[in-house]
């Protein structure tokens, strides 16, 4: 059974995050502060933490630094409406996937999920067949596939796809991406992205000007999703 550690201070949110993760079959445990979180997770590490960062004693962000020193537990941060710098600065300090409030059950199981599958180790599939099979990814070959027909990917593209299916179904900053595929010292390089996403999308998506896989995150970075 996955257990899961819930540091939130609003009691409502956590009895519905709490119930909703112990229908899907996961033992949560709840705390209302940093300190009670950290505490809590030293008695008993969790599989999965889900994280207010606006708690009453530190700020979250704090949370994720000191549990980043002690392990790699996947982090899902909730997060308030409209504070797009948060999420990123929550991504970049180490949390692994944000949900906006107010979000549903379905959204947080399947992002739930999504984290507790890649904590497994589960490997990303080597081929992917997107928008019903008309495109096929084989990451171990680099080779793509469209209709059958090869499509053809500059070695920059073909890595910023490799990354963003790595992460599958989870976020990723425009300063991860850029230091992922470009490495340091283009972090500041926002238009790169663009232009490289703009590209990945008129080779692999059906319609590019409505992506169902390479999708903006608008303001923090982008998703792919299979
Ligand atoms: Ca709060």
């Amino acid at each position: 059974m996955n257990r899961v550690l819930l540091v939130e201070d609003d009691p409502q949110i956590r009895r519905f995050v709490r119930l909703a993760m112990e229908n899907a079959g996961c033992e949560a445990t709840e705390a209302a502060s940093v300190a009670d979180g950290l505490n809590a997770f030293g008695r008993q590490p969790a599989d999965l933490v889900i994280l207010d960062l606006g708690l009453p004693d530190r700020d979250g962000l704090e949370f994720i630094r000191e549990l980043r020193a002690l392990a790699d537990t996947p982090i899902l941060v909730l997060s308030a409406r409209g504070l797009e710098e948060d999420k990123v600065v929550a991504l970049d300090a180490g949390a692994d996937d944000y949900l906006v409030k107010p979000f549903g059950v379905p959204e947080l199981l399947a992002r739930a999920r999504a984290l507790l599958r890649r904590a497994r180790g589960e490997p990303a599939p080597v081929i992917l067949r997107l928008a019903g099979g008309a495109v096929e990814i084989d990451l171990a070959r680099r080779a793509v596939r469209r209709d059958g027909v090869p499509v053809h990917l500059t070695p920059i593209e073909f890595r910023l796809l490799k990354t963003l299916i790595g992460h599958n179904d989870r976020v990723l900053t425009h300063r991860q991406l850029l230091r992922a595929v470009w490495g340091e010292g283009h972090s500041e390089s926002g238009h790169y992205l663009r232009v490289y996403v703009g590209r990945l999308r008129h080779k692999l998506e059906a319609d590019p000007a409505r992506p169902r896989h390479l999708l903006t995150e608008t303001g923090v970075g982008y998703r792919f999703v299979s």
